[in-house]
């Protein structure tokens, strides 16, 4: 089974019935919901349809809203602005006009006192570099560096400089009303700066009544400072290629991908490479090399998860990119990986517990770990450590808890109500691996369970081989 999980974003190429069943047959694990795009009509509607794609299919997936974050966004132009090197550009702020060819305003007025002469400001996806030369009166004078054609609502970037916008806008704010009347699963924090912007997300996500958990995204200079910080925080982490790239040197981010996933993979906290991964399977069919390579390294780095954003929510091939991760997953995990847990800090009894499980499990090449988690951490202790061969089939009365388990590493969870005896669990989840075919004779088990003893419960770790 592979271990390192699917995310999909959706959109107009994945959001009918079929194709939901078509990228969970191929192997989606999470689905993610691009709020810097879709409305709350179609989050209204597409949720459903996720949850009756999986219940059909017998598949657990998890739904992902990711906020749009606070974004620094052009306004409208009537037309195109056609720029060259050395051209002036104006940003204007609090309805101010310029006399400059070339202006257009942005949606963020605090822009004027954030930003300073020598500043380098990065224009649609980074496509076209300009410097400030100077501001005056709500204008933002700059020199156009690289040539290029800029449209309405671009997306600004400005490297290296703390943008004084809050964690969550008033957008974010409704949309995750919707995404908690909705129950998502995870929410994701979008330009996430410092550890207070995750306790700002927490503390919404508490005020909503909602149980989902928070992926803070990695996507600017101040993000990276304050990473560890920001992992602990958070209940999983997102090394967000997309903007990353813009706000820090391209040459650095091979190695803050690489320390992000192993700093997450240290404490414990799931985390998902994205971005540009099959870019180019936007219009083809098949990747490059160099694409095969870079999703084999964040395979060989042993994320939680590896995702998928253009490519499956307006591209051309959403199921074959699903069956290209799928494949080069397999035949990566087989290979063995970077070894980042071997430096798991593994802190408490229970904790300590699941460690003595997987270490037993390691040592049988046939071996499987079943997990008992009211809540998921067990769970999520065991994938922490990441097992050499083993799979772990995690059980849990909740719903919610299940569906969350989509995406660590290696986990495979289904609902069971669990009875007083621990020992009938056991014997009811290994009943139901059987029955699944998921589990066959011979096989050993390593299970993490209570046991009781009069009034008192104490953790095990058992050894059973499957009849
Ligand atoms: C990214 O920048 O890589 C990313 C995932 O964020 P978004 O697509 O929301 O810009």
């Amino acid at each position: 089974m592979r271990k390192t999980k699917i995310v999909c974003t959706l959109g107009p190429a994945t959001d009918s019935p079929e194709m939901l069943a078509a990228l969970i047959a191929a192997g989606a694990n999470v689905f993610r919901l691009n709020m810097s795009h879709g409305a709350h009509d179609w989050v209204r509607a597409v949720v459903p349809r996720i949850r009756e794609a999986a219940r059909q299919s017998k598949a657990n997936v998890a739904i992902m809203m990711d906020t749009q974050g606070p974004a620094i966004r052009t306004g409208d132009l009537a037309t195109k602005l056609d720029l060259k090197p050395g051209d002036i550009v104006e940003f204007t702020v609090r309805g101010a006009r310029s006399e400059e060819e070339y202006s257009v305003d942005v949606n963020y007025d605090g822009l004027i006192d954030d930003i300073s002469e020598g500043d380098v400001v990065m224009v649609d996806n980074g496509n076209i570099h300009m410097k400030v030369l100077g501001k005056k009166d709500n204008r933002i004078r700059c020199e156009v560096l690289t040539q290029g054609v800029l449209g309405s609502r671009r997306h600004i970037n400005l490297p290296g400089v703390k943008v004084n916008l809050p964690p969550l806008t008033a957008k974010d704010l409704k949309d995750m009303a919707v995404g908690a009347e909705m129950e998502v699963d995870y929410f994701a924090l979008s330009f996430c700066r410092e550890k207070s912007d995750v306790e700002a997300m927490r503390a919404e996500i508490q005020r909503l009544g909602s149980e989902a958990k928070i992926i803070a995204k990695i996507e600017d200079q101040h993000a990276v400072k304050y990473v560890k910080d920001i992992i602990s925080a958070a209940d999983a982490v997102m090394v967000a290629r997309g903007d990353l790239g813009i706000e820090c040197p391209m040459e650095e981010l091979p190695i803050i991908q690489r320390r992000i996933v192993k700093s997450c993979i240290r404490v414990g906290k799931p985390v998902i490479v994205a971005t540009h991964m099959l870019e180019s399977m936007i219009t083809n069919p098949l990747p490059t090399r160099a694409e095969i390579t870079d999703v084999a390294n964040a395979i060989y780095e042993q994320a939680d998860a590896i995702m998928l954003s253009g490519e499956t929510s307006v591209g051309k091939y959403p199921v074959q990119c699903v069956e290209t991760f799928d494949r080069v997953a397999r035949r990566i995990e087989r290979s063995g990986g970077a070894g980042f847990a071997r430096e798991a800090v593994v802190d408490g009894p229970r904790q300590k517990t699941v460690a003595a499980a997987v270490s037993l499990a390691n040592s049988f090449p046939q071996s499987k770990i079943v997990v008992f988690t009211q809540h998921g951490n067990m769970a999520r202790y065991v994938a922490h450590l990441r097992p050499l061969h083993a799979t772990i089939y995690a059980f849990s009365p909740h719903e919610n808890v299940v569906r969350q388990l989509a995406l660590p590493y290696g986990v495979f969870a289904q609902r069971m109500g669990f009875q007083e005896d621990p020992a009938k669990n056991v014997f009811e989840a290994e009943a139901a691996l059987l029955l699944k075919g998921l589990v066959e004779s011979g096989d050993h088990l390593v299970v993490v369970t209570d046991i009781v003893e009069g009034d008192r419960r104490h953790e095990s770790v058992q050894l059973r081989i499957v009849p």
